[in-house]
C-alpha cells in the first residue's frame, strides 16, 4: 500500500478495518446534531416598531466585498467588526493555501490553536485533516487551499450565529470566486448546510456532488467530529474516494472541452 495512504488510514483508525468493509455500505450511524439556530419571532407576533435607522444593506456590503481583489478583501476581512466576534477573538482567520487551487476546502469556524496561530485546521482536528489529504495524494498549500465560513472563533467554540453567517459568508463567497475552485469539500454539518443553504442532514448529502454557485461541492463530516466517531471514519473516506473520482472526471470534462492545439 502506499505509505501516505496507509498513514492516513492509520490516522483514521481505519486499518486494518477499511479493506474489510471495502465496497461494503457501512451502517447507518448517527450524526452529531447541531441545535437549530433561534427562531425569530415572526412580523405578524411582533407589537408594532417605531422606524429604526437601517445600516447600509447587507446586498451593498455583500456587492463591495464580491468586487474585492485579494489584497482588499484580506483587509477588509482583518478589520471586520461586522459581528460581535471580533471581540472576543484573538484574531482573524483568513484562509490558507494555493490560491489558484483545483481543491478548496471549506470548515466551520476556527478553534483555539487557529485563532492562536491566524491559520486554519492547525489543531488536532487539522492532523487529521492533512492525513486525510495525504490519503488522497494532496498536501496543505499545494493545490489545496483551506477556509473557514466564519473568520473568527466563536467564544468556547460554540455554534456559529445565523447573525454571524450572514455578516461573514461574502467572504468566503469572495474567496471561491477568487480561486474558481473545481471542486470544494465542505467538512461538517455547519459548513455543509451554510453553502448548500439547507437544513439537510450530512448523511442525506453525502454521496452526491451538490454546487455552491456553480462550483461542483461534496459534503463529508467533520474531521473533528471524526476524532470522536470511528464509523464515520470509514464513510469520510468514501466521501473522499468519491472526491477524488469526482476531481479526475471533472478534469477530464475540461480537458475534453479544451480547444485542441
Ligand atoms: N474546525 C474548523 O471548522 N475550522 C478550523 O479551522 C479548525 C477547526
Amino acid at each position: 500500500m502506499n505509505p501516505r495512504r496507509e498513514l492516513f488510514l492509520e490516522e483514521m483508525g481505519l486499518t486494518p478495518l477499511w479493506r474489510r468493509r471495502n465496497r461494503e455500505a457501512p451502517d447507518a450511524a448517527p450524526e452529531v446534531q447541531m441545535p437549530a439556530p433561534p427562531r425569530e419571532a415572526s412580523r405578524d407576533d411582533a407589537a408594532p416598531q417605531p422606524p429604526r435607522y437601517t445600516a447600509p444593506a447587507a446586498d451593498e456590503r455583500a456587492a463591495a466585498i464580491a468586487r474585492m481583489d485579494w489584497t482588499a478583501l484580506k483587509t477588509a476581512v482583518a478589520a471586520c467588526t461586522a459581528c460581535g466576534l471580533r471581540r472576543t477573538c484573538k484574531q482573524t482567520v483568513f484562509g490558507v493555501g494555493d490560491e489558484q487551487a483545483d481543491w478548496l476546502l471549506a470548515g466551520e469556524a476556527p478553534g483555539a490553536e487557529e485563532d492562536a496561530r491566524g491559520e486554519p485546521f492547525v489543531g488536532q482536528a487539522g492532523k487529521l485533516l492533512d492525513a486525510m489529504l495525504a490519503g488522497i495524494g494532496l498536501k496543505r498549500g499545494e493545490d489545496v487551499y483551506i477556509a473557514n465560513v466564519l473568520k473568527c472563533r466563536p467564544p468556547g467554540n460554540r455554534n456559529p450565529e445565523a447573525a454571524e453567517v450572514a455578516q461573514c459568508a461574502p467572504f468566503l463567497a469572495r474567496q471561491v470566486e477568487l480561486i474558481r475552485p473545481r471542486l470544494i469539500l465542505a467538512m461538517g454539518r455547519f459548513a455543509c448546510q451554510t453553502l448548500l443553504d439547507t437544513d439537510a442532514s450530512i448523511a442525506s448529502l453525502r454521496g452526491r456532488v451538490h454546487r455552491y454557485r456553480g462550483v461542483p461541492l461534496i459534503v463529508t463530516y467533520h474531521p473533528a467530529y471524526l476524532l470522536r466517531s470511528l464509523p464515520d471514519k470509514a464513510k469520510a473516506w468514501e466521501d473522499l474516494c468519491f472526491a477524488r473520482r469526482t476531481m479526475a472526471d471533472l478534469r477530464q470534462q475540461a480537458e475534453s472541452r479544451a480547444p485542441a492545439p
